[in-house]
């Protein structure tokens, strides 16, 4: 039946029912709601019929863009054949066996065992206890704590949101459990002084020895990160700083955990963002595209030693109903198929990436821009008052929150992180859409300029 409901119903049904994600219910009780209907390529329509142009791909996810046909039809497949099965208790399906199998075959050398999830968050929790367990196994069971960084988003669920080192959601249900630690983000522009980048990266890197040593290395677990913090503001560290992480986590023996949950499958120009970055971690998280957000499923990749080590504690005491989902698997598989077929990946690193940035870099003659950051189909521009003195704006003038409504009333969707504007649109954007994207941006910055008197 046709639903004839309009904008002014939904908002009204979603002000009375409808708790909201990482929104001021004020503003949804104010039926301030975008009803989002429709979606196609990089496009989206709300149920006014307004188009949008989505630099967000979703949140971080949609990298085959909207209504790939081919993904609804191997979700129809598999709903037919077969809609639900459990891994738990020597089961599979052919479509979570195939998953793990087609994953071997892109992620880092090692990384061959996976452990499906059906979201980010309990991806990264589940590497909390994977972790602890497998040093229990190892005979070091006081190595326990994780170390991450200020700025890192990994997950609402409760050790997901301990290993974030963003002060509003430890704020809100009073700290952080035990056994975490949080170091300095690697973000030269903010906090790089008179220091050379590579300098700065060896720096903030640097800040873990000196973290593992405060804590004793006996005591330390793992240490995560993303390869580029996304929710962060999108910061992409000086290449020295991967590499020499790598390095302290191989002399003290703490695992090295890459969250791949918004890198993975392309967005940096490699299927990894450890391939972009040039290291080899012990355990990775991935989701968002591993499906392009058709449907939730997440994985934690292991290496050998830390697979061999967990098999040889006999029954493992943890999983997931949805763990493997067979629909949720299918479609994965459909969408690696996508990502392969069309060279998503490469079409980033050599076409999109080089151009999205070469495009975004006009943009920092603004005087309202200090800072173009990123790779690939990842990229933020830093506001700021004052260019010479980098003089960043308040929370309380939130420009960064003035620039994001000026587009969106323009018909762009970026977000706001702080002060920055962050893109982070499908691996399928044409040039086209990226100059849309651009004059938008520009346009809405202009206007921002204008609003805080800059000229
Ligand atoms: N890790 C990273 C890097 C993320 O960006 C996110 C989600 N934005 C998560 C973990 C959590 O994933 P989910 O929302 O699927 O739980």
């Amino acid at each position: 039946m046709l639903d004839t409901r309009t904008t002014d119903d939904w908002q009204a049904l979603d002000g009375a029912h409808h708790v909201h994600s990482f929104t001021d219910p004020a503003l949804i009780a104010s039926g301030k709601t975008r009803v989002v209907v429709r979606g196609e390529g990089c496009q989206i329509w709300d149920s006014d019929g307004r188009r949008f142009l989505d630099g967000m791909a979703g949140l971080w996810c949609v990298n085959v863009g909207y209504g790939r046909q081919e993904l609804i039809d191997a979700v129809t497949r598999q709903m037919a054949e077969l809609p639900f099965y459990s891994n738990h208790f020597q089961s599979t399906t052919p479509a979570m066996t195939a998953l793990a199998h087609r994953l071997s075959t892109l992620t880092p050398e090692g990384l061959d065992h996976f452990l499906f999830t059906s979201s980010g968050s309990e991806a990264n929790d589940t590497v909390v206890r994977m972790v602890r367990y497998f040093w229990k196994l190892q005979g070091a069971p006081r190595k326990r704590i994780f170390i991450s960084r200020t700025m890192a988003y990994h997950g609402s669920t409760l050790a997901a949101a301990s290993l974030c080192g963003l002060p509003h959601m430890h704020a809100m249900d009073g700290g952080t459990l035990p056994d975490f630690a949080h170091i300095v983000h690697p973000h030269w522009y903010g906090l790089g002084g008179t220091l050379g980048k590579d300098e700065f990266g060896l720096q903030a890197a640097q800040a873990l020895e000196q973290r593992i040593l405060e804590l004793g290395p006996e005591n330390v677990a793992a240490f995560i990160g993303e390869p580029v913090q996304g929710a962060g503001g999108v910061i992409d560290p000086p290449s020295t700083y991967w590499p020499e992480i790598q390095r302290i986590c191989r002399k003290y023996d703490v695992l090295l955990v890459a969250d791949e949950v918004i890198c993975g499958f392309g967005r940096t120009g490699s299927w990894f963002g450890a391939q972009t970055f040039g290291i080899t971690p012990d355990v990775m998280t991935m989701a968002k595209g591993l499906s392009s957000g058709y449907l939730p499923i997440a994985a934690v990749a292991m290496n050998r030693r830390v697979f061999e080590t967990i098999s040889g504690g006999g029954h493992l005491a943890h999983g997931y109903t949805y763990s493997g989902h067979p629909v949720a698997s299918a479609v994965a598989l459909a969408n690696i198929d996508i990502i392969a077929r069309e060279g998503l990946v490469d079409r980033v690193r050599e076409d999109i990436g080089p151009y999205l940035h070469e495009t975004l870099a006009r943009l920092t003659d603004s005087p309202i821009v200090g800072e173009k950051r990123g790779i690939g189909a990842l990229a933020a521009l830093q506001l700021i008052k004052n260019k010479a003195t980098r003089e960043p704006f308040t929370v309380e003038e939130g420009a960064g929150i003035f620039c994001r409504e000026a587009c969106y009333a323009r018909g762009l969707i970026v977000r706001a992180v702080g002060q920055s504007i962050v893109l982070s649109p499908s691996l399928v954007i044409t040039h086209a859409e990226i100059d849309e994207l651009a004059e938008k941006l520009a346009d809405a910055l202009e206007e921002t300029v204008r609003h805080f008197r800059l000229l």
